[in-house]
């Protein structure tokens, strides 16, 4: 029988285990999710029917604080992916030192299939059938793969006519305008850009020698293609679902933004219509795009893109895992032997629920941050954790995965053993 995702995400708790000291009550706590939900969500389809979707939600841990995490809509979406999303936000959580534990929650649906009402119906109806799970010292849910502020705005405002009163802490990732954090839709690849930049002298790199691939175009890969962009780095490589284009000299990165920005399009902004003919460029399938000879590779699209299958033809020097589990635990050791270093997801795609926690913080207090306050203190929170984690993987000597790991489970271990251990009780 193949792993499951959740078995994976469970091989980095073992691994960090074995470079840390956690009592063994931690460790019995951290195995699995403090409460699961699934529920049926009733749609009303445009031509009268009624198509019944499956919803999840997990809460996986909560001693750090209330439980965060996106939702996700895609056909995929079950369980397993979920707990392990969940398992993943609260070792993130845990290693940017956010007071919150991790969940995660998902509709299997395929989003592009319905119209903009049957989607408000579906994201208003999974808020129904949640409604008892969630809230603002609970659980707060926040946008995650096909899911946007739009759809967090009709999450929030289902959420608050159930409870009767306006809630905006109860759900982030918003429209500006019902509460959300100016800065919140660039932050996960903004913050990733924060990470590479405070790694780059590290590496003895410079931008301008430092050629890029990201593969997935969507809210936090053309971000942070265009944040590296900007910054000097030659991004040659961009792809999404449909495929990619490759261009040696660099892409315009800012113009195939603009495309996709203007269209709104979700399918490909490449090769159909006019960013084909703004760009020269080569096209190419997304496993070339995995295997081409870059320094950075920027894996920004869903789970599971480099395997034991592919490990090997991985040519890039380093891999900034933006999207969660982009590399599996079989691909990892291959890739440590040959030398290519991961920068894993539990830090680098942290700049998100970042931001979440300021809107949560702003929505709390009523008093609303600038975008130079919001970036100033994310890049504060991206650099202070990218260098500790750096620090004990030095120290270590261990992967920057695992120290990523060790740093994180020390702080969940303080707030399990504050909450009094074997020994505790011993005394
Ligand atoms: P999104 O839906 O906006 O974009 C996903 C992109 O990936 C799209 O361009 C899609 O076409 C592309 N894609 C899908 N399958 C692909 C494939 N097989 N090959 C290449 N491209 C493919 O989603 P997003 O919000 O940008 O999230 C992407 C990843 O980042 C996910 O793993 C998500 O969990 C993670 N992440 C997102 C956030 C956030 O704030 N949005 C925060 C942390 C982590």
């Amino acid at each position: 029988m193949s792993e499951s995702l959740f078995d994976q995400a469970s091989e980095r708790l073992a691994d960090a285990i074995a470079h840390v000291h956690i009592s063994e009550d931690a460790i019995e706590r951290l195995k699995s999710p403090k409460a699961s939900l699934q529920v049926s969500i009733p749609v009303r389809m445009d031509n009268g029917t009624l198509k019944v979707f499956q919803g999840y939600r997990v809460r996986y841990n909560d001693l750090r604080g209330p439980t965060k995490g996106g939702i996700r809509f895609h056909p995929k979406v079950n369980m397993d992916e979920v707990t392990s999303l969940a398992f993943w936000m609260t070792f993130k959580c845990a290693a940017v030192n956010l007071p919150f534990g991790g969940a995660k929650g998902g509709v299997a649906v395929d989003p592009k299939q319905l119209s903009k009402f049957e989607l408000e119906r579906l994201s208003r109806g999974y808020i129904d059938a949640i409604a008892d799970f969630m809230g603002a010292d609970v659980d707060i849910p926040a946008p995650d793969v096909q899911t946007n502020a739009t759809i967090m705005g009709w999450m929030v405002d289902e959420y608050s006519t159930i409870q009767r009163k306006l809630c905006p802490a109860a759900i982030t990732g918003k429209p500006l305008t019902m509460g959300g954090s100016i800065g919140r839709e660039a932050a996960t690849g903004l913050g990733a850009f924060f990470a590479i930049e405070t790694l780059m002298p590290l590496l003895k790199m410079e931008r301008s020698q430092t050629t890029v691939a990201v593969q997935g175009f969507g809210n936090v890969g053309a971000a942070i293609a265009e944040a590296m962009s900007k910054a000097g780095y030659r991004v040659v490589a961009v792809s999404d679902s449909k495929g990619g284009i490759y261009s040696k000299k660099g892409l315009d990165i800012p113009s195939i933004v603009h495309y996709k920005n203007s269209t709104r399009s979700f399918q490909a902004v490449y090769c159909q219509d006019s960013v084909c003919n703004i760009v020269e460029h080569d096209t190419l399938s997304n496993e070339e795009l995995l295997e081409l000879d870059v320094d950075i590779l920027v894996p920004a699209a869903l789970e599971n893109q480099i395997t034991e299958h592919n490990a090997h033809k991985i040519r890039a020097k380093y891999i900034l895992e933006i999207a969660n589990g982009p590399v599996t635990p079989a691909a990892d050791k291959i890739l440590e032997r040959r030398g290519i270093m991961v920068f894993p997801d539990i830090l680098i795609n942290a700049g998100g629920v970042t931001v979440s926690y300021f809107e949560w913080v702003q929505n709390r207090s009523g008093f609303y941050w600038t975008l130079e306050e919001v970036n100033d203190r994310l890049k504060q929170s991206m650099v202070t954790e990218t260098l500790r984690i750096w620090e004990v993987a030095q120290q270590k000597q261990i992967s920057m995965r695992t120290a990523a790991y060790v740093h994180a489970l020390t702080r969940l271990s303080d707030a399990i053993d504050a909450k009094g251990t074997r020994s505790y009780y011993a005394q």
